[in-house]
């Protein structure tokens, strides 16, 4: 059986450029780069690298990273099993044995112990060191690793060390420009185009308010939501307020700010 079957995308995941990403990607992935998505949340990283990879043709092995991710969630364990122990490969030695594109979500929400077993793998060697199972795995020529990384959780504490952005080129993602981004939900939801604009114009407005009380504006991925309940019925400013606002603030003075842009625009 395939070991990667489970990770190929059959369908195309739609996909709206908002330049020359897909030229570039494939340029990198041609050279078999480490490539590292840069951007806000919701703003179509994931997608990009779901449309890509089946593009390419190549399996996508995602892995959504949190601090209690150890280096061995990546790599792999040993299994107790009643007849001994049994190897079972992580996901990242899945993707590096067999050819796949490994995907690490929210890169540097991982320890950077567990950080470094991408080191040997993202330099000329490609090469993952199974410590514990006493193997040196040489990547599979059709490995990739990619990692999306938001700058605006940015802290002292939780930043790629200079050694690991040092191996990856990078694309620097943002929220669609206006035409873009109501395409998108026209695509995704259905909704009509100029409620499509008006809803946006909600989301911009949050997003001026950046920096002044709100650490992340209203993402697609929100206005997507917001969309879909539209179209289940629930009216504009109602899946507006829901989907849009009360997600990603508690702040009164930012809902009321808010509140306004919807009773105005919807
Ligand atoms: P990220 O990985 O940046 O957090 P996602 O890729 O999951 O964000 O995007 C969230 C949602 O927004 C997607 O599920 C999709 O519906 C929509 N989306 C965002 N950008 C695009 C785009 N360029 N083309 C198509 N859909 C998009």
């Amino acid at each position: 059986m395939d070991p990667l079957h489970d990770w190929r995308i059959t369908a195309e995941p739609r996909y709206q450029p908002q330049g020359d990403e897909v030229a570039l990607f494939e340029a990198a992935w041609a050279a078999r780069l480490p490539v590292m998505l840069k951007g806000p949340t919701g703003c179509g990283k994931s997608r990009f690298v779901e449309h890509m990879a089946w593009k390419l043709g190549r399996p996508l092995v995602t892995v959504a990273c949190n601090e209690d991710m150890s280096a061995a969630d990546l790599v792999g364990r040993f299994l107790l099993e009643p007849g001994g122990t049994r190897w079972q490969d992580g996901p990242l030695t899945l993707a590096a044995r067999h050819g796949g594109i490994c995907y690490l979500d929210e890169v540097v929400e991982a320890r950077q112990d567990t950080v470094v077993v991408i080191h040997a793998l993202t330099d000329h060697r490609r090469q993952l060191p199974l410590d514990k199972k006493g193997e040196l795995l040489r990547a599979h020529p059709d490995f990739q690793l990619v990692i999306s990384y938001n700058p605006g959780y940015q802290s002292l504490v939780k930043d790629l060390k200079p050694s690991t952005r040092q191996r990856f080129c990078a694309f620097d993602f943002d929220y669609p420009a206006a035409a873009q981004e109501a395409a998108v939900l026209v695509a995704e939801t259905g909704v009509a185009a100029p409620l499509a604009a008006q809803l946006i114009e909600v989301a911009h407005a949050a997003r001026r308010l950046k920096g002044h009380g709100l650490a992340e504006g209203i993402s697609t991925r929100l206005l997507v939501n917001a969309g879909t309940l539209i179209q289940r019925g629930v009216a504009p400013a109602a899946a507006a307020r829901m989907a849009m606002v009360q997600p990603i603030t508690d702040d009164a003075d930012i809902r009321e700010s808010l509140e306004h842009a919807i009773d105005a625009l919807l």
